[in-house]
């Protein structure tokens, strides 16, 4: 049987939250019929997979707002209910073929697809898509192209000199980023004097990034936690 699934390309993705505020519109004041219509237990998933939370047998039931490791279950407050996006089933039993955060979302970024496991399997694999946690097994349905840009992370910086007072980009710099005394990766500075290492490891500890233009040198050392921009570097 085909099931929904969303890919989101992370490349496309501007984080303008119109998909969040269009899905939060939905829902504003409206309990779906397709979650009334689940069957019985708490949380249910349909036969086109979509996980649905039954909002008369949740009530009250706080706890499940921490069973999912995605931290995609929220509490209510007002309702005493946890919720969770039940990705738009009352429009897709209508016929509709995208969510309301697709329909809203100006780059393209997100898109729902109605396949098979099987050509759904292939897509991933063919177009590079990756899921979140995929260690957990929970063969989750949404799907992430370019999912680098949101998990790993970069150094970047921009080098200049000063000529006559005036500060000038340096284009061409060669730029080299050595961890544990070898080479990383080499990259050269564009016309701003710009230079970015990306898909480095979250707290992947010491680099160094030597910088050679025109005969002149620096280094600079770097203890990576998050993404670091070290900013202007004059040579
Ligand atoms: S609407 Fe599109 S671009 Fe904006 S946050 Fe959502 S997916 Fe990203």
């Amino acid at each position: 049987m085909k099931k929904w699934n969303m890919i989101i390309d992370v490349a496309e993705c501007t984080n303008c939250n119109l998909c969040t505020l269009a899905a939060m519109d939905e829902y504003v004041g409206n309990d779906p019929p397709c979650m009334k219509a689940a069957p019985k237990g708490v949380i249910n998933k349909r036969r086109d997979g979509i996980v649905i939370i039954d909002p008369e047998k949740a009530k009250g039931q706080r706890q499940l707002v921490d069973a999912c490791p995605y931290g995609h279950i929220w509490w209510n407050e007002e309702l005493q209910l946890p919720q969770a996006w039940p990705f738009d089933a009352h429009l897709l039993d209508r016929g509709w073929q995208q969510t309301r955060g697709q329909q809203s979302c100006p780059t393209g970024a997100m898109r729902a697809v109605e396949v098979e496991d099987d050509e759904m399997a292939r897509l991933a694999r063919e177009q590079n898509l990756e899921v979140l946690k995929p260690e957990l097994s929970t063969r989750p349905r949404v799907y992430y192209r370019n999912l680098w840009r949101y998990s790993k992370c970069f150094i970047g910086g921009s080098v200049a000199e000063e000529k006559q007072g005036v500060v000038e980009c340096i284009e061409g710099a060669s730029v080299q980023l050595v961890k544990d005394g070898a080479s990383v990766a080499v990259t050269t500075t564009d016309n701003f004097g710009d230079f970015k290492f990306d898909r480095l490891d979250e707290g992947s500890g010491s680099y160094s990034v030597q910088i050679f233009s025109g005969g002149r040198s620096k280094v600079l050392q770097v203890t990576l936690g998050t993404s670091t921009n070290l900013g202007e570097i004059k040579l």
